[in-house]
């Protein structure tokens, strides 16, 4: 038998040399040299299987996503990735399991520059992963739901609706034309964190698509109290997307969750602005429609009524 400890040591216990860590893993608690002058923004994300990602997910992907999805958190709120603890459930000790999952949790935390500072690990009959995340934000970058103005423009940081795809590929209940980058787009999502750099400053509302576009715009519209007009046929699709019915695809991108690509809104003032850096950065986003006061919800270009909970509400 494995102890805690010893896949703790094993497994868990890197070497950090960030000026902000005083102590991290193997004393009762990490000891934290928080920068001055700047603010501490903390997110939660568990991943439970066969709730969060299907059961036959390898090791690596369920690593990489774990930590991805918190990520994907800071950025939207504007804020650089500086450490995270990691609570695991293990329903047995495979030491293969073991060595490919910390080997991935360790690549995309050197990739983003995040340390590893603790965490819990207990035995239950269920896999579960909760990564808590923390960073740090200038208070004037920080990026929230509640401040999108009347007029903004609304943006997306990248093609919608391939996770979405990509877990009906897995599921078997879909076959498109490149399955592979779909299934990509569902276990290895890209959080944002380039993008969000570029929008602190600029952006005056940001969220992270992780339920679906509508859902996620719909709590931007809600925190800010306003409305918001869609033009559906600016909504960014994969070439798979656009080679299928063209109202499933469009169900995939509107509804569809774990896209984790940026939704934010940028004033008219700084418009100019942020076209420029998106061409001399080389940043692909996509404007999809204008925050407007005048409507309540969210209507397509055309008028019609479109629902939070889905594509498929307002069919038909
Ligand atoms: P305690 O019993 O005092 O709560 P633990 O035995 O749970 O401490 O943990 C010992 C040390 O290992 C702590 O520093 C804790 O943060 C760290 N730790 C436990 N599990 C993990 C993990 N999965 N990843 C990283 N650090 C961990
Ligand atoms: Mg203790």
């Amino acid at each position: 038998m494995t102890s805690e400890f010893d896949i703790i040591s094993q497994y868990f216990s890197w070497n950090h040399k960030a000026n902000s860590i005083h102590t991290a893993v193997g004393d009762d608690g990490a000891i934290l040299i928080p920068p001055v002058g700047k603010q501490l923004v903390v997110t939660t994300d568990t991943l439970i299987s066969d709730v969060h990602f299907p059961d036959n997910t390898p090791a690596d992907a369920i690593a990489h996503k774990a930590l991805a999805v918190n990520l994907s958190d800071l950025a939207a709120m504007g804020a650089e990735p500086e450490w995270f603890t990691l609570a695991l459930t293990l329903p047995n000790t495979d030491p293969q399991w073991l060595e490919a999952f910390s080997q991935s949790l360790k690549k995309i935390a050197s990739q983003y520059s995040i340390a590893l500072i603790g965490g819990d690990t207990t035995s239950g009959s269920t896999l579960s992963i909760t990564i808590t995340a923390m960073g740090f934000a200038e208070p004037h970058h920080l990026l929230l739901r509640s401040t999108a103005q009347s007029g903004d423009l609304i943006y997306v940081s990248g093609l919608l609706g391939d996770a979405a795809a990509g877990l009906a590929m897995v599921q078997q209940r879909f076959s498109g034309q490149d399955n592979q980058h779909c299934i990509e787009q569902l276990n290895k999502p890209t959080p944002q964190l380039t993008i969000a750099h570029h929008l602190r400053g600029i952006a005056s509302s940001c969220i992270d698509v992780s339920d679906g576009f509508l859902a996620d715009l719909n709590h931007i519209l809600k925190a800010s109290q306003l409305g918001a007009r869609i033009h559906l046929d600016q909504i960014p699709l994969s070439s798979t997307l656009q080679n299928i019915d063209h109202q499933e695809a469009l169900n995939y991108a509107l509804s569809g969750g774990d896209d984790y690509q940026l939704l934010f809104t940028i004033p008219q003032k700084h418009h100019a602005n942020f076209k420029k850096i998106c061409q001399q950065q080389d940043l692909l986003c996509y404007c999809v429609g204008q925050i407007d006061h005048s409507i309540n919800g969210m209507i397509t270009s055309q008028g019609k009524i479109l629902n939070a909970k889905g594509f498929n509400h307002f069919l038909g």
